[in-house]
């Protein structure tokens, strides 16, 4: 077993073998080479792999490639689907919903339109981070345009119920868009029988490259959106700019291997979820953060009481995972949603966030529990703090 034990594939998973090898030999090809949109044969041959990769990542979610446009991940997918779509359509409205704990691509989007003159409700999360499709319906306004939500969050993994809340958009007459950077290939998407208009997807969430990523918009509800971007006509003018192919090729491969893996990983993965937390639950007063039940299957996030958050992820040299927040890890901030769900600052910095990938082991799962019952022990036996 190789120390660091990673264990932190929510923030990213280590690309999968085949797909480095296509990617490989794409960058060393006359394909690999050749402008997509030259063309020429290896700008014909470049083009052909796009659309094979385009099929690859359409499939995952039931959706048409055609529907499909690249991006350089979800951060991007998040602002091209929720600015783009209220650009698009302000005549219609100038409101929009959301939750009140949203990955920062969409809080931050959301924040720049309210800049326009957009207006945004944040819809409160129970003390679980479940969101009630009965409160984002009573959000709902005349001139509500679009919602956003995440399907499975990325620090505590609560899973909401984006088909009731995509039946409702419907009925209502909103767009509705959903962040799947961390459910796609773990939990079953189907963009029709969901209700979904707007689908944001990140390739290196799902042991692909970093740096690229993809929306869905479907083609009869949401075809445009105003671009970001400004330059040629690729990928329908949505997203202008030369496709990198070896990328683009990486995620199409990375898609359908989670797509093979459907019935397999999910399980075995939410398997090593359960046993670590089994092996962490008899750490005295140890919390879980996010529901008991309803969590997708490779996120584990919990508080521990009398112990100082710092200087647990020091003591956790061994392993790396992310702790307090993934996203404020620089500023030592207390993680903004851990709060939102009452935990005190204490506790909120006194967090981990394991997630656990593919290539994750029963021997790494019990390594990582057996090192931090003895940090936990360690500090508590140092300062016995109050929590
Ligand atoms: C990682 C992540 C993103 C950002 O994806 P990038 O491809 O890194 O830009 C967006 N939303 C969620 C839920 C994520 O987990």
């Amino acid at each position: 077993m190789n120390t660091p034990v990673y264990l932190d594939n929510a923030a990213s998973t280590p690309v999968d073998p085949a797909v480095a090898a296509l990617m490989q030999r794409l960058l060393q090809s006359p394909e690999g080479t050749a402008n997509p949109s030259a063309g020429h044969a290896a700008g014909r041959a470049a083009a052909a792999v796009i659309e094979q990769a385009r099929r690859e990542v359409a499939a995952l979610i039931h959706a048409d490639p055609g529907e499909i446009v690249f991006t350089s991940g979800a951060t991007e997918s998040d602002n091209l689907a929720i600015i783009g779509a209220a650009r698009f359509r302000r005549r219609f409205g100038r409101h929009l919903v959301t939750s009140a704990i949203e990955h920062p691509a969409v809080l931050e989007s959301c924040r720049a339109l309210e800049a326009e003159g957009f207006q945004v409700s944040y819809v409160a999360p129970d003390d679980r981070g479940r969101v009630a499709a009965a409160d984002i319906a009573a959000a709902l306004r005349p001139d509500t345009i679009l919602v956003s939500l995440l399907h499975a969050h990325n620090e505590i993994g609560v899973v909401q119920d984006i088909a009731a809340v995509g039946a409702l958009c419907r009925r209502h007459g909103a767009l509705f868009h959903v962040d799947a950077a961390q459910s796609a290939g773990r939990l079953p998407l189907d963009v029709r029988a969901q209700c979904i208009d707007l689908l944001s997807l990140s390739a290196h969430k799902l042991h692909g490259p970093k740096g690229i990523g993809a929306l869905f918009l479907d083609r009869e509800r949401c075809r445009r959106v105003t671009p970001l971007l400004h330059g040629g006509g690729q990928e329908r003018g949505l997203r202008p700019g030369t496709l990198p192919t070896h990328q683009v090729a990486g995620m199409g491969r990375a898609f359908a291997l989670a797509a093979q893996r459907l019935n397999e990983d999910p399980p075995r993965i939410a398997g090593l979820r359960d046993r670590l937390w089994r092996r962490l639950a008899t750490i005295p007063g140890i919390l879980l953060n996010g529901p008991e039940q309803g969590r997708v299957c490779h996120i584990l996030n919990v508080s521990i009481p009398g112990v100082d958050g710092e200087s647990l992820r020091l003591a956790l040299r061994e392993l790396a995972v992310a702790g307090g927040s993934a996203c404020t890890a620089e500023t030592g901030e207390p993680s903004p949603v851990l709060r939102r769900l009452g935990r005190s600052e204490p506790l909120a910095l006194a967090s981990l966030r394991f997630s656990i990938g593919r290539q994750n082991t029963e021997q790494e799962i019990d390594f990582a529990a057996e090192c931090v019952h003895a940090a936990v022990e360690r500090l508590r036996a140092l300062a016995p703090a109050e929590a």
